[in-house]
């Protein structure tokens, strides 16, 4: 009989993203006449800006020509892609052969965990998007939680981290909004250093940074190259959510304590478990890159940044206490240690609106819960009206 990895049985819970659909699902069945507003989500909602779709369509249609047809590309990227992150994301600071293309963040984050030896013990902060713990867990990895409490701005208190042989970071964080600042980022590149550990940098909405003293990436700290590995992705920049492309830093100075570089096992894992990113996706980044990409995704992280502004506007007027949407177009309600799935039951049966519990987050995200911004404009405006058939004294 094959035996099932035991790995699973350490997930703690539902994946969120599915739990909430399921329990959204039955409440619609008992009431097939509701119609829900929906706050949770942190997708995208705004269609390709024109560049980029024009790149789309005119990758596909080559495709479908004799002479523009290709088929697999290399496993690591397109080079023009490769030196477009390298040049304009990271301004020279890395060649082509540090940056991997892939098909996202997340995709990227499970397949990083194949570099490291299972015994090893990771440091995730507490609440954080999923990801990080699950994969950890999946690849029997040891997992200690940093609280990232209102007291600390949400941030993990840097001094308390315990030794671990693999520190996770996300910053801005989904889903508190909470960015380390560069004082903070140096502390604990300092002190990778010093403990030998390896960073893993997620900076998933690092375009919706408007404060020029706050750090994009972790590698604008003297010293990061030696310990980090950064995840990017192009899925809430340019709204690739279902295009589907991200990209992963590797820099060559980066080695496991035998000194052996992580580069080349990434570059030979990447070869051994992915095929590349599609043609299509990879000519649509390089569009999100030019002036003209970048501008027009300029626009529309605003669009999604103002949401966030209206709905905190409106929650905060209604007695709310709201924290975030300055970086990320997240907020955090705090709803003083209230269970969250409960709340969440709450705003959906009472007020027919879909928000997401905190608890989702982490043990530390409870009595909060996520407000996205990432909607349509009518959709946060028919929020805001579901939220005044609903008094905060009755929660
Ligand atoms: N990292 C963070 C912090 C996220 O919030 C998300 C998606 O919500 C991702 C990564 C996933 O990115 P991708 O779509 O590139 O897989």
């Amino acid at each position: 009989m094959v035996k099932r990895s035991p790995h699973f049985s350490t997930l703690s819970q539902a994946d969120l993203f599915v739990e909430i659909p399921r329990r959204v699902e039955s409440f619609r069945k008992k009431n097939p006449h509701v119609h829900l507003v929906n706050l949770s989500i942190g997708d995208t909602s705004q269609p390709l800006i024109p560049p980029i779709h024009e790149a789309l369509v005119k990758e596909a249609h080559q495709l479908g020509t004799r002479e523009g047809y290709k088929g697999y590309g290399p496993e690591q990227g397109t080079q023009e892609l490769r030196e477009a992150i390298a040049q304009i994301v990271y301004r020279h600071q890395f060649s082509s052969e540090e940056i991997f293309i892939s098909d996202g963040a997340k995709c990227d984050i499970g397949r990083l965990q194949l570099l490291f030896a299972s015994c090893s013990s990771v440091a995730v902060q507490d609440p954080v998007y999923p990801a990080y713990v699950d994969t950890s867990l999946l690849s029997g990895k040891k997992i200690h939680l940093l609280p990232c409490l209102k007291e600390n701005g949400f941030l993990p208190d840097v001094e308390k981290i315990p030794s671990v042989d693999l520190l996770f970071l996300s910053s801005p964080n989904n889903p508190t909004d909470a960015v380390f600042t560069r004082d903070e980022l140096t502390y604990l590149v300092r002190w990778a250093h010093k403990e030998g550990t390896i960073i893993i940098f997620d900076a998933a909405y690092a375009s919706y940074i408007t404060d020029p003293t706050l750090p994009h990436s972790i590698y604008e700290i003297e010293g990061a190259k030696e310990v980090a590995i950064e995840v990017g992705s192009f899925s809430k920049s340019a709204g690739f959510t279902g295009v589907r492309l991200g990209w992963s830093v590797v820099p060559k100075e980066l080695c496991y304590e035998e000194g052996t570089p992580l580069l080349r096992d990434w570059d030979r894992l990447v070869s051994a478990f992915y095929n590349g990113s599609s043609r299509i996706s990879q000519k649509g980044g390089i569009a999100a890159l030019t002036k003209e990409g970048l501008e027009g995704l300029s626009k529309q992280i605003g669009y999604y940044q103002e949401n966030a502004q209206i709905l905190k506007r409106a929650l905060s007027e209604k007695g709310y206490a709201v924290y975030g949407g300055h970086h990320t177009p997240f907020l955090w309600v705090d709803f003083n240690k209230r269970n969250s799935w409960d709340l969440f039951s709450q705003f959906l049966e009472q007020a027919h609106l879909i928000l997401i519990p905190g608890r989702g987050f982490g043990p530390s995200g409870e009595g909060f819960m996520r407000v996205s911004g990432f909607g349509h404009r009518e959709e946060i405006f028919k929020g805001i009206e579901r939220l005044s058939c609903i008094s905060l004294q009755s929660l």
